[in-house]
């Protein structure tokens, strides 16, 4: 495994491996790797000859009171877990020579972006469209691996790459979770154990949500005060929203029906977790 800091020398090894007729997988990630991480990454590894991941904690995503600083970071770590994982190559770019004295870039995505988190997060996804298109333009993939984990982020990325006409495939990969149902997170080693079990509200939520449809419910403004009410009945919790959304517009549904995503945010003691669920109805 080869560990890259240099942009240029990136774009270098992708068009050697390409020109060799190698396919390229590429996992963005922020490091502190998981097993949500590493699932990304072995589905990159099993479907391409190249596995690329990047391990780059990036400013601009991050609101001035957010916890860029504070973020979570052992790159000795993630790259053994990287290495265990034969991966070809790890991008770990410096700020610097990403955004340069000078920079004045950015992609932005003009729907789907002010809603959810976008509400409560206002520059969040230009920053993760300029960013992922920059890497796209440094680590040249075929294919990159996100997950629905994020899933707003994941919806905003396929809208980029098709208005973009990038020639990248986006690979969707499932929600890995711990015990008990919490989405496996990088921010999950802030809770106290106190908070860890008071966070399991969230998921326990969306299954509720999932099941309310199920039995035939389809009023969404009811499911979502529903989602509320459990949210709010939980101490530790403060709601940032609970939606039920169209995955095509990322926009509430009063009536539920569709490819959608039940998607919660909440504080649980002063970090914010997100998760969601994706479900077809008829
Ligand atoms: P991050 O390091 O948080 O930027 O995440 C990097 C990639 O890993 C993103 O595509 C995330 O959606 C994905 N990811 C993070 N947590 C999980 C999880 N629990 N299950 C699946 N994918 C995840």
């Amino acid at each position: 495994m080869e560990i890259i800091k240099e942009i240029e020398k990136m774009q270098q090894i992708s068009r050697e491996e390409a020109a060799a007729k190698k396919s390229i997988g590429f996992v963005p990630t922020m490091g502190y790797l998981h097993e949500g991480h590493l699932k990304l990454v072995e589905k990159a590894v099993d479907e391409n000859d190249i596995t690329v991941v990047s391990v780059f904690v990036n400013p601009t995503q991050f609101g001035p009171e957010e916890d860029y600083d504070e973020y979570p970071r052992d790159l000795e770590r993630d790259l053994s877990l990287l290495r265990e994982r034969k991966v070809d190559y790890v991008f770990y770019p410096a700020v610097e020579d990403v955004y340069p004295e000078g920079y004045a870039t950015y992609v932005q995505v003009e729907k789907g972006t002010d809603v959810l988190c976008g509400r409560s997060r206002p520059n969040h996804f230009k920053g993760v469209t300029t960013i992922v298109s920059k890497l796209f333009n440094m680590v040249i993939p075929h294919r990159a691996y996100f997950g629905k984990k994020d899933g707003q982020q994941l919806l905003i990325i396929r809208q980029m790459v098709r208005d973009l006409n990038m020639d990248i495939e986006i690979v969707a990969c499932p929600t890995v979770r711990e015990e008990g149902g919490l989405a496996m997170s990088s921010r999950n080693k802030y809770l106290s154990s106190k908070e860890r079990e008071a966070a399991l509200v969230i998921n326990r939520t969306l299954e509720k949500a999932c099941s309310w449809i199920e039995e035939g419910e389809r009023d969404g403004w009811e499911i979502k005060k529903a989602m509320e009410r459990e949210i709010k009945a939980e101490p530790l919790a403060t709601i940032d929203y609970a939606s039920i959304v169209s995955r095509e517009t990322l926009q509430e549904l009063g009536v539920i029906k569709g490819p959608i995503m039940i998607a919660i945010a909440a504080y649980i003691g002063s970090t914010r977790l997100i998760d969601n669920v994706w479900l077809e109805v008829t």
